[in-house]
This record gives C-alpha cells, sequence and structure tokens, in this order.
C-alpha cells in the first residue's frame, strides 16, 4: 500500500484512472468502509482510498473536533486488505484552487440539508475537488448516508462521467448500523440505538402489508419514540428510494432517521 500525502505526488504515482476504484473516507476505518473497498476490488484493478475529515461539511466546529479520528490504526487496517493507494491530503492542498460553488435549491432542502445547513454543500464542493483530482471512472459509496449518495449521483455523476457504485448498509448483529461516531456513544446509547434500529425495522416491515393510512402516521411513532428512547429526532420519514419525495407507496421507498442521543447525532435508513 502506498501512501501519498499531496496531489503532486498522487498526479504522479497513478497514470490510468481508468483501472483505479475510489472509496473517499474521513477514516475511522469500520467494516462498512471494508465493505466498500471489497466492492472495489472485486471491480477494479486497483483500489485508491482517501482519508479527509473535510472542515467544510461540518456546521458545528465542536463536531469537526469531535469526531473520532484515529490514522495510525486505520494505517494498520488498509494495509491488510492490500489496497494499492492511500491518499492522506492536507486541508490546505485540497482547498488550494477554485471550484464551483454548489448551492442546494429548495427541493433538495429536505431531511439532513433542511437540518444541517451547509452540509451538502461542504460535501458536494469536496467531493468535486476529490474528483477532480482522482480521476476515478468508479467511485463506491455507502447507502448509509443515502442523501449524499442522491446529491452526488444529481450533482457530480455526470460532470465526471463516473459511475457511482452504490453499497449496502453493514451493521452490527444488533442492527446498529456502523458508523464512526458510534465511537462517540456509550453503552447505554449503543443499546438504545440497537432498540431503535430493530423498531424501524419492523415499522419499515408493517408499512409494505398496512393501510396507507397507517403508512402515513409517523407523527405517533416519532414522539413515542423520542419519549421512550430520550433522543431528539429531526426527521422520521417514508421517501421515495429514487427522487427522494415524499412517499404514495406506489413505488419503492425507505424509511429515513436522523436524531440526537446524548449529544451525538445519528443517520439511518431501512
Ligand atoms: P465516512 O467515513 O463516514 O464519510 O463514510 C465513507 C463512506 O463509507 C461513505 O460512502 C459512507 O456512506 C460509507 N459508509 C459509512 N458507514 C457505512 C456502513 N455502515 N455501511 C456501508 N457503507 C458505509
Amino acid at each position: 500500500m502506498k501512501i501519498i500525502t499531496s496531489i503532486f505526488d498522487l498526479n504522479k504515482e497513478i497514470k490510468n484512472y481508468k483501472n483505479v476504484g475510489f472509496v473517499p473516507t474521513m477514516g475511522g476505518i469500520h467494516n462498512g468502509h471494508i465493505s466498500l473497498i471489497k466492492a472495489s476490488q472485486k471491480k477494479k484493478s486497483k483500489t485508491i482510498v482517501s482519508i479527509f475529515v473535510n472542515p467544510t461539511q461540518f456546521n458545528k466546529m465542536i463536531d469537526f473536533k469531535k469526531y473520532p479520528r484515529n490514522i495510525n490504526n486505520d494505517i494498520i487496517s488498509l494495509k491488510k486488505l492490500n489496497i494499492d493507494y492511500l491518499f492522506l491530503p492536507t486541508t490546505k492542498d485540497i482547498y488550494k484552487f477554485k471550484s464551483k460553488k454548489f448551492v442546494l435549491r429548495k427541493k433538495d432542502k429536505i431531511l439532513c440539508a433542511k437540518f444541517r445547513k451547509g452540509h451538502f454543500e461542504g460535501v458536494l464542493n469536496v467531493m468535486n475537488r476529490l474528483m477532480s483530482i482522482i480521476k476515478s471512472k468508479d467511485l463506491f459509496m455507502g447507502e448509509k448516508d443515502y442523501q449524499q449518495l442522491h446529491l452526488i449521483r444529481k450533482f457530480l455523476s455526470k460532470k465526471f462521467d463516473v459511475r457511482i457504485n452504490a453499497c449496502p448498509t453493514i451493521r452490527t448483529t444488533d442492527k446498529i448500523a456502523l458508523s464512526t461516531r458510534n465511537k462517540l456513544l456509550n453503552k447505554k446509547s449503543l443499546e438504545k440505538a440497537s432498540q431503535i434500529a430493530k423498531l424501524l425495522i419492523k415499522i419499515k416491515k408493517r408499512s409494505k402489508t398496512q393501510s396507507s393510512k397507517f403508512k402515513l402516521d409517523l407523527s405517533t411513532y416519532k414522539k413515542e419514540l423520542e419519549k421512550k428512547f430520550n433522543i431528539k429526532i429531526d426527521y422520521l420519514e417514508f421517501r421515495d428510494e429514487k427522487s427522494l419525495k415524499l412517499n404514495n407507496f406506489r413505488t419503492k421507498f425507505r424509511l429515513f432517521i436522523a436524531y440526537t442521543i446524548n449529544k451525538i447525532r445519528l443517520i439511518d435508513n431501512f
């Protein structure tokens, strides 16, 4: 595994981007990231993983500061996976050149875009930069961050003529979606997160069989979950898988949630 820390070295090293699969991450490597890496390795002859905790996508400085980082552990995990390149750019290098500014329209300001102002503008900004540096034709991303996937497809896939390979969410045996942020949760919060995930899986299952009147009534569930687990739910919504429009249950849909537990904000979809 070659560790590359500058754009200059990266350009020297990678001549043929066509065969390179790209897995962008913010580190704290877990089995969710590893599933993307394996998907890339299966499809492409070489794989490049980036680790960059992007400051512009954090709408709160405190959140950026306390984001779990452990580069030494990450390097050990990635070496074991036999990836070809690990790109560890500096903020200065990533943000040194001029690049397009992204503005979300009203219809995109749903789910996390509504509650984390500027977050996706920051994500699109850094992905636009990373993709113009790493000219891979295959990007591997997780359905765990479904709205992120949706917006990158919408804003960047045509521009870079890149295939977005969406990979399913990897969960622990007790149904918690793996996330670097889980490292910030104590045992009690993890237990609650597991119970919440199990309940939401049940609700999703039921929504497929019951009448649409029942399906649409998530406000009662929202209140109950908030009370039972002492959490603050930003949204709990069924939305169409393709358009992310509020769902009419005639097309494929997912149940989306974002909640704060013990000051840590988690997202998931089922
Ligand atoms: P992050 O490091 O959290 O920015 O995530 C980097 C990539 O890994 C993104 O494409 C995420 O959607 C994906 N990812 C994060 N958690 C999971 C998971 N539990 N299962 C599958 N993919 C994931």
